[in-house]
């Protein structure tokens, strides 16, 4: 072989080795971005959903005051409920509710006392929440590069319930101090229930969409202040609110999650995935 051709083997591996390159944990495991692009959660026109996810983003900073945004909560969530009802939003029972990641169940579900804590915790904090009213469900990626060391692919997130798309944050880089990174809110009008997805590493739903129990919201990811350092297994974070008296509280679900069906149980077909 001659140096020239030695020289262009070498290149040629180099270039080869680029486009190998696993996905960056730094940059929370995101895959293409385009997907990314297309699931930014920007809302087109001013729907209740949109508006609502406007409000949750002033929560979620801290700009606006703990009274105006109680009035408005009420008020937006019988917007949603109106909007979710006339757009043919079906109202599904716990009895329904699938596990929200594909392929594990209950047993990933990791910490002491199942990692569930709700003291402390305030909706009205935003960011600056405390407590853990809240679930991981860990996956297998002990190389935190979001695929699944089993099946070598990214892990679906799925819709615990049914309910309206509400709230998205589709954009997160390395830097941010949002803490649940690409996350999804999701309201459940039937149960009166607020739905939180958080560290997720791509988005497949846009806010006003409908979703059933079992459908695709997204893929686990590392997205968010804390689920991005190596010290934090891959996981999906899931928080449930229930909102019967105008108050967002934390439920503990651990038993409807050990309860809930696997979305291989609703066959190959249909929507739900
Ligand atoms: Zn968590």
């Amino acid at each position: 072989m001659t140096i020239i051709k030695f020289h262009k083997l070498l290149f040629f591996i180099f270039i080869v080795s680029l486009l190998q390159l696993p996905c960056a944990p730094q940059a929370g495991c995101r895959s293409a971005s385009t997907e990314t692009q297309v699931s930014s959660g920007l809302a087109k026109n001013d729907t209740p959903s949109a508006r609502f996810n406007t409000f949750n983003t002033l929560i979620r900073d801290g700009t606006i005051s703990r009274n105006e945004g109680t009035k408005r909560l009420n008020t937006l969530l019988l917007e949603l409920r109106e909007d979710y009802s006339r757009r043919g939003g079906q109202d599904f029972s716990k009895n329904s509710w699938i596990f929200p990641v594909k392929g594990y169940d209950a047993k990933s579900i990791g910490g002491s006392n199942k990692g569930y804590s709700a003291s402390g915790y305030d909706y009205f904090s935003g960011n600056r929440h405390g407590g853990h009213p809240s679930f991981d469900i860990f996956i297998r990626d002990r190389n935190q590069d979001c695929l699944d060391d089993q099946l070598g692919v990214p892990v679906k997130v799925l819709s615990l319930g049914g309910g309206m798309v509400v709230a998205i944050e589709g954009v997160w880089e390395q830097g941010s101090t949002l803490r649940g990174g690409k996350y999804i809110w999701v309201y459940d009008p039937g149960n009166e229930l607020l739905l939180y997805y958080a560290h997720n590493g791509t988005l497949s739903v846009r806010i006003g969409d409908i979703v059933k129990p079992g459908e695709l919201l997204g893929t686990v990811g590392r997205s968010g202040l804390n689920a991005l350092k190596p010290r934090s297994p891959t996981h999906l974070h899931l928080t449930v609110l229930e909102v019967k008296d105008g108050r967002p509280t934390p439920l503990n679900i651990y038993q409807d999650l050990v309860g809930a069906g696997k979305v291989l149980s609703l066959g190959m077909g249909g929507k739900p995935d």
